[in-house]
């Protein structure tokens, strides 16, 4: 891959200006050309939802899931081939409600897949109703009296489920999230980014503005090696206190890498040009 515009398809993209999926599909295209993600090593998966028209927009070979199910579909593709790099593109209610179980089972499975997690706390697509990351209170259409659900902390139920990557990114800090999604896909086990992403039309709570003011880098004193202080600081929310950056960070095989049958082959990243050596030598 070569530039910017060879991962770029003829569609215009239809989100509205200035919503979040802007920033995290210019951060994964970043990653992408940095890294050499292209039809030959890579596969993405998406849900239903405004961030599902990514993958309509980049260039790399996909699958639009049905509603909830990225994550089943991009374990499969894993354990298919697993020398690809899989990566998830989900919302806050594609995984966490209607997909919520596909979330959980998969963080403990621990597939070595990447999944980003579009989180803007609404179902935009759908016109803005309150989904399970809307904060208590969240006026929408399905809620006008205000939510009186609790919301999810993605974070501490992917630490909680035995995810062993686990991170916070905002889509408007392009160049951190760039690496975070670099550094996730390096992991060998599943990955998940839980990336803060203003939904301009429908939650005026969680703008870029709100975003811009409250949150902070986790700085280099904090190990996120340790499991205790991860739960506890994915917790952590309020004004002033909203962190970015790796809460957890574990070494642990992968589900792919304890299979028989593919334990045969090591997992090696970009090899795909490797078995095209083999099968000439054998055929040719
Ligand atoms: Fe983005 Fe919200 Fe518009 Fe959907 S409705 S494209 S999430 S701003």
């Amino acid at each position: 891959m070569s530039n910017l515009q060879d991962l770029i398809t003829p569609c215009s993209p239809t989100w509205c200006p200035g919503c979040g999926d802007f920033g995290i599909w210019g951060a994964f295209k970043n990653a992408a050309v940095k890294q050499g993600w292209d039809n030959t090593n890579t596969c993405l998966v998406a849900g239903i939802g405004c961030h599902g028209h990514i993958v309509n927009y980049t260039k790399i070979t996909s699958v639009e899931g049905l509603h909830g199910r990225p994550i089943p579909v991009a374990t499969g593709i894993k354990i298919a081939n697993h020398r690809l790099n899989v990566f998830v593109f989900t919302g806050d209610g594609d995984s966490l409600a209607e997909g919520g179980n596909h979330f959980i089972h998969a963080c403990r499975r621990n597939h070595n897949i990447t999944v980003i997690l579009h989180d803007n706390a609404a179902y935009g697509l759908t016109v803005g109703q309150t989904s399970p990351t809307s904060p208590l209170g969240f006026k929408t259409k399905s809620t006008p009296g205000g939510n009186l659900d609790y919301p999810i902390n993605p974070l501490a139920l992917a630490i909680a489920a035995g995810a062993t990557f686990v991170a916070r990114g905002y889509t408007g800090d392009i160049p951190n999230l760039t690496e975070l999604i670099i550094k996730a896909n390096e992991h060998q086990g599943i990955s998940i980014i839980d990336v803060l992403q203003p939904c301009q039309t429908f939650n005026k709570e969680y703008s870029h503005q709100f975003f811009q003011e409250n949150c902070y880098e986790l700085d280099e004193k904090y190990n996120p090696a340790d499991k205790v202080e991860a739960f506890k600081k994915s917790l952590e929310w309020g004004l002033k206190q909203i962190p970015l950056g790796i809460f957890y960070k574990e070494n642990k095989l992968s589900y792919e890498s304890e299979l028989p049958q593919l334990k045969e082959k090591p997992l090696i990243k970009n090899s795909v040009d490797r078995d095209l050596e083999e099968l000439f030598e054998k055929y040719l």
